[in-house]
């Protein structure tokens, strides 16, 4: 068994980012800026988006944090973004999700520029990444899997994958990626879902099961065969009086005993959460370079 080590691989995508920008530094040319927008106090949120911004600092990047009190109108909010997408020095513009209730999510993304859409959750990019075009911005989470795939050299063509979870920021699209004719990809998709008959049978066939459904230690060993590449997408807090947080983070998959079936298999945390970073930094390259 061999453990896809996400915190190493983004590490390493991180450092070219770093060299890459400080070469654009060095040359004068503008160096990639982020807004991150963060609307209440949700406690994982403001985790993951504080992550994004120190992250933005330690390879170079801008970045801006705009913070918005839970109440904060949905008007409001729309005109921060229509700022934003005009802002010349902005080339990234990112919300953290979920929003409160009263702020419908579908009218937040699609009110994002679709060249500064760096979370590629805006539907000219799904649409683009689904045509397979290159300038699409694939959304961060899947990428962050396709990236980890690739350094790591795991063989997908022509494999069986099977995607437990079918949310349109994780499960939807990762089923197109990998069933794409390219590297990683190739594969012969089966997409699951809560309304999924048999889907241990299912899970036993799959060379490559990636399980994004939430619901902490979902996939058994008893669903795995010997030699499958398990992907752990799952984060899912759970109160733990030992840690100093008070909570724990537990993934959708059995590691303990899966393990040791697996030929690789993420681990979390450490696994898919720092590749959602690394796909969020190259993306925001991305809009950097296009548009300057
Ligand atoms: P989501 O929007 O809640 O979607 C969950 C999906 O799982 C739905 O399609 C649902 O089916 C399916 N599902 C639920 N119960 C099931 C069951 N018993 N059997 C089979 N399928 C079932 O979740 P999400 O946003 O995709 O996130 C999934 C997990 O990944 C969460 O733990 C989340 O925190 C984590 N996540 C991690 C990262 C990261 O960077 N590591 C990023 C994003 C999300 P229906 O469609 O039929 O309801």
């Amino acid at each position: 068994m061999q453990l896809l080590d996400g915190k190493k691989t983004a590490k390493s995508i991180l450092n070219t980012l770093k060299i890459d920008v400080a070469q654009r530094a060095t040359t004068g040319k503008k160096v990639p800026h982020l807004a991150a927008i963060l609307v209440g106090t949700n406690g994982a949120s403001q985790t993951y988006i504080s992550s994004k911004v120190k992250t933005c600092h330690d390879i170079g990047f801008r970045s801006t944090l705009i913070h918005f009190e839970e109440d904060v109108s949905e008007l409001k909010l729309l005109e921060k973004i229509e700022d934003l997408n005009e802002d010349m020095a902005v080339d990234g513009i990112l919300v953290q999700l979920p929003l409160p209730a009263h702020i419908p999510e579908k009218k937040v993304i699609e009110a994002i520029a679709p060249s500064k859409d760096v979370d590629g959750f805006h539907p000219e990019n799904i649409g683009r990444m689904i045509l397979g075009e290159e300038d699409a911005f694939i959304p961060a989470t899947p990428y962050g899997i396709m990236l980890l795939l690739e350094h790591n050299r795991v063989a997908t063509k022509g494999k069986h994958a099977v995607i437990i979870g079918r949310s349109n920021i994780v499960g939807r699209p990762m089923s197109i990626l990998l069933s794409n004719n390219s590297y990683p990809g190739n594969c012969t998709v089966t997409l699951c879902h809560s309304k999924t008959e048999n889907i241990k049978e299912i899970c036993l066939q799959a060379d490559i099961i990636v399980a994004a459904l939430g619901i902490p230690g979902f996939l058994k060993e008893d669903m795995v065969k010997n030699g499958a590449v398990v992907i752990d997408v799952g984060i899912t807090r759970i109160e733990d009086e030992s840690k100093k947080s008070g909570y724990s983070i537990s993934g959708d998959v059995d590691f303990e005993n899966v393990a040791p079936k697996c030929s690789y298999i993420t681990p979390v945390p450490g696994g898919v959460g720092p590749m959602t970073i690394a796909a969020l930094m190259k993306n925001t390259y991305k809009a950097c370079v296009d548009r300057n």
